[in-house]
């Protein structure tokens, strides 16, 4: 501990669910779990739109809305062209996040994996890169490339005082990780979550901390492999392959408690113990082809319209029952991955011969001059504005009306598809999100209840909309998790927590000045009133433009 008498430790279980974490308690599969939330002020984390990775551990770090910082997905939109490169190379990592401020103001920094921590920096501490590593290395002890860590020495240090440590998983992140069976899944994300884990015992042991940051991705990754076979509320719940998961699936989720019951341990009691996670999940039931669905509204023409034109009818049944008995077969990843590599295992002459009904579309292959909207990425959906993208044609004043027209024709088909309302949601980009890079904001988001559906790009699907029966996958929910336990924690549920107010509520604890253009507010109502942190005066400090020059610095890598 240092002369400023505090710490706080932040520990991320990524994608955690309560539907899943509470039904986990109930078997009594994770005791530390429930004792913790007894004892702590404890809700419900509402994520970012969308609620995905990134921006989310953007916004987490900052405190600032996605239009403040020109990240609304992984991949961003190079200025407002048709072609999107990834989210780094409009913002660089080090810039505004709280821990930067904290780390300017002496304290000490460990941050292990936090995802959008994509390239180590020089910080007053320590970093281990997060997932989505710029070197691309998944750290089995090759010195290629790009650093891993900073000081870069601690790469060496780690290997030797503790053993192997994976930045990302490397069976289940491999080429072939269709062949792989659930079995070996699990083993991996439950090894590769344990192995970080002594790692973090290690640092917290051997290192200087105040605040301490970290990320176990393995709890998101086998919600996207299993989740209906871990949730009551998956379909797949009570088959017999989810009896014969059932113990290893508890295990798993067994080690990640003990994993929260060690480093809450290790922390000691008067250390400011958060777990979070950057969203929820649930169930993924099927699929919307977005770019089939713009063509047949009118919305969206392709230069080569014969792309669209399926195969006959005969050889459709043909592909179809194969697909199918692939899928029965194979029961647990979608069927395309498969049968795309098989397709490419076969030579060239044969390849061609066999029709492909999917196909990816690059922007090559778009009719810009007859196109009104277009997609890109997760649920983004842009007007193709005369002015403002390269090839636009609608006029800016049309804009709204076409907007309000296509969330007209989507919510209807929706409705339709799912025999009712409900399932259909978006928000207008202008309305949601603020701050110099909004004009890169999709105009408008949309997603059915989270990711019930996968928005599949590829055109040529039989039905715009098409259940998938046979998947046990899940996908990303608005809500994630929040414990906060501490002697000045107010114990019981809070309602209103958001991802985006834990920078200044941590800025806070630390009695720090919270810049007053970030977006978030101190989260006071999970402290008791009488404590000390609840009863001192929220101190709001002078904006801060690193971010903003950072930005501009890093769009000369591209
Ligand atoms: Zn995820």
């Amino acid at each position: 501990m240092t002369e400023y008498g505090s710490r706080a430790f932040i520990l991320g279980l990524d994608g955690a669910d309560w539907k899943i974490l509470d039904h986990m308690i109930e078997r009594g599969v994770m005791p530390n779990l429930k004792r913790l939330k007894e004892k702590s002020s404890w809700g419900y984390l509402n994520s970012t739109i969308p609620p995905i990775t990134c921006p989310a551990w953007l916004v987490f770090g900052t405190g600032m809305n996605p239009g403040k910082l020109g990240v609304y997905y992984f991949l961003v939109r190079e200025g407002h062209g048709y072609h999107t490169v990834p989210f780094y190379f409009r913002r660089d990592v080090a810039g505004n996040n709280f821990w930067d401020q904290l780390s300017e103001k002496g304290f000490n920094i460990g941050i292990v994996n936090i995802p959008t921590v994509h390239q180590p920096y020089k910080i007053n501490g320590f970093m281990i890169s997060g997932f989505m590593s710029r070197s691309r290395r998944r750290w089995v002890g090759t010195r290629e490339g790009e650093p891993l860590t900073f000081p870069e020495g601690l790469e060496s240090e780690i290997i030797e005082k503790v053993g192997e440590y994976n930045i990302d998983f490397p069976k289940t992140t491999s080429k072939n990780y269709q062949l792989l069976s659930f079995e070996e899944e699990i083993e991996e994300y439950e090894q590769v979550a344990l192995q970080r884990t002594r790692t973090i015992e290690y640092l917290m042991r051997s290192k200087k901390w105040d605040i301490f940051l970290v990320d176990i991705m393995a709890t998101d990754r086998i919600s996207h492999s299993v989740y209906q076979l871990i949730c009551p509320d998956g379909e797949k719940y009570t088959t017999s392959r989810a009896r014969e998961l059932r113990r290893m699936i508890e295990g798993f989720y067994h080690s990640m408690d003990d994993i929260v019951g060690r480093i809450r341990k290790a922390a000691g009691e008067d250390c400011h113990f958060f777990v979070m996670s950057d969203h929820g999940f649930g169930n993924m039931t099927g699929r919307f082809a977005i770019n089939d669905w713009l063509m047949e509204k009118g919305y969206m023409r392709l230069k080569d319209q014969k792309r669209t034109t399926s195969p006959s009818p005969k050889r459709k049944n043909l592909f179809k029952k194969i697909y199918n008995a692939i899928s029965r077969f194979n029961h647990r990843h979608n069927i395309s991955p498969i049968i795309e590599s098989v397709v490419k295992s076969l030579p060239g002459r044969m390849q061609r011969s066999i029709p492909d009904p999917l196909k990816l579309l690059t922007e090559d292959d778009v009719d810009w001059g007859n196109t009104k909207v277009f997609y890109r990425e997760f649920g983004h959906l842009f007007i193709n504005l005369k002015g403002r993208e390269p090839e636009g044609i609608v006029d800016p004043d049309g804009a709204s009306k076409l907007m309000k027209e296509l969330v007209r024709d989507l919510d209807r088909d929706v409705a339709k598809h799912f025999n009712g309302p409900g399932r259909f949601r978006y928000f207008f980009g202008k309305d949601i999100y603020s701050g110099k890079y909004k004009e890169f904001a999709p105009d408008i988001y949309f997603d059915f209840d989270g990711i019930l559906y996968n928005i599949d790009t590829r055109v040529g699907h039989e039905e715009n909309f098409e259940p998938m029966p046979d998947w046990m996958k899940g996908n990303h929910r608005q809500d994630g998790i929040f414990i906060f336990d501490h002697p000045d924690a107010k114990a019981g549920k809070v309602e209103g927590l958001n991802l985006i107010d834990l920078a200044p509520t941590i800025l806070h604890i630390f009695d720090q000045e919270i810049p007053e253009n970030i977006d978030g507010r101190c989260l006071k109502s999970i402290f008791r009133d009488d404590s000390p942190t609840g009863s001192r005066k929220i101190r709001i400090g002078k904006p801060t433009e690193k971010l903003l020059i950072s930005i501009a610095i890093s769009k000369l890598k591209i």
